[in-house]
């Protein structure tokens, strides 16, 4: 049930906690400030001190700001996103950086030096593949419980010298509770002591099938330190993204998720957001978490400043007021008074959650304005 704490309750009233706490004892209820009254407790409250009471649940806040659907007629195939995943040590962060080195063409000055937490790349068929720069559970986790869905695909880093280990069973898990595909990239194949036989039939007991097996899921050997094979990971990346015919309506709103954001002393806030719908531009209004602002530039991962940025497209956002926090959606709105609706909702939200882990009870969803 919506439940919201004596404190919270007497702040938007403007009122002294001492005195919703005398009403409630007058009603031979003994309470602390910190304690956790239901929602129609505090209503009667509210209204018994004179305020008019309105409450609000978080689907008329947020109503319509996100998941909103794209228009069928204008969808175009969009850049696949994907995230590399594995037990750690075994070459995702090595993986990552021969990925994007390798994709740089000659004379592009400055073009890796750029760590906005995500890039793209063109793989040998000449399309386009987002890569989370992020590589690590907890930040997939984190996402995912905070409901975005950033990743449409799972590489799945194996050491061919080390095998399936811990972190590597969790990565199967998370995929397969997001419902992601895995391609499977036995790594390290350049070693002595590389089994990589024995890698996949290690996987089997963890029902990820490969292809030589005669299962469907893919794979490549790959070393991440002598660049072997990254142009094939690449095509079968492109291969499962055409598999899940990956679609969006460039022609709308943009929607996205943080995934990191920091603050510049130079330039303030700064967001790095893939965008997942529409398209970005600067001079857009958007709310990200309990910030919002209006989109003052737009930095593409190779350190350029672009005008707008498509579905699948990392970028850095400048223009927020303070900065959103990685997991956070970001999505456009018409205008500051809505802006300032919801980012004000979601501050509230965010002090009862503090206030409700402070004291053991549940995270309250009403709300109330006087
Ligand atoms: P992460 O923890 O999964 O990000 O792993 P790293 O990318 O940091 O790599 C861990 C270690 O494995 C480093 O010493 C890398 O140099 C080494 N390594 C990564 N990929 C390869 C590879 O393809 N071949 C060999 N021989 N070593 C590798
Ligand atoms: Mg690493």
């Amino acid at each position: 049930p919506e439940t919201i704490t004596i404190q919270e309750l007497a702040n938007r009233m403007a009122e002294r906690g001492v005195d919703v706490i005398k009403l409630l004892m007058r009603q031979g209820q003994m309470v602390k400030i910190t304690d956790v009254i239901d929602a129609d407790t505090a209503q009667l409250l509210a209204e018994e001190l004179g305020h008019t009471v309105k409450r609000i649940a978080e689907s008329d806040v947020e109503e319509g700001l996100f998941d909103t659907p794209d228009t069928d007629a204008n969808l175009v195939p969009r850049p696949p996103v994907v995230t590399i995943m594995g037990h750690v040590d075994h070459g995702k962060t090595s993986l990552l950086d021969a990925i994007r080195h390798a994709n740089v063409v000659s004379g592009e000055a400055g073009g890796i030096t750029q760590h906005i937490g995500a890039y793209q790349v063109t793989a040998p068929n000449g399309e386009l593949v987002t890569f989370i720069d992020t590589p690590g559970h907890a930040a997939f986790t984190a996402m995912r419980a905070r409901g975005a869905k950033v990743t449409d695909i799972v590489v799945l880093v194996v050491a061919a010298d080390d095998g399936v280990m811990p972190q590597t069973i969790e990565a199967i898990t998370h995929a397969r509770a997001a419902g992601v595909p895995l391609i499977v990239a036995i790594n390290k194949i350049d070693r002595p002591d590389a089994k990589p036989e024995r890698v996949r039939q290690e996987l089997l007991q963890y029902e990820v099938q490969v292809e030589s097996l005669g299962g469907e899921t893919l794979e490549v050997e790959v070393s991440a330190t002598k660049k072997t094979n990254l142009d094939k990971l690449l095509e079968l990346i492109s291969l499962q993204a055409e598999l899940l015919n990956l679609r969006a309506d460039p022609d709308r709103t943009a929607e996205g998720t943080v995934i990191e954001a920091r603050l510049d002393r130079g330039r303030g806030p700064v967001a790095s957001v893939l965008v997942q719908r529409g398209t970005l531009h600067v001079g857009d209004l958007v709310v990200g978490g309990s910030q919002w602002g209006r989109v003052r530039a737009l930095i593409d991962d190779k350190g350029a400043t672009i005008e707008s940025a498509g579905p699948s497209t990392p970028v850095e956002i400048l223009g927020f007021s303070g900065s959103p926090e990685a997991g956070d959606r970001v999505a456009v709105v018409e205008t500051e008074a809505r802006a300032r609706e919801i980012t004000e909702y979601r501050e509230r939200q965010k002090r009862e959650k503090a206030a409700a882990r402070g004291t053991g009870a549940r995270t309250s969803l009403v709300d109330m304005m006087t």
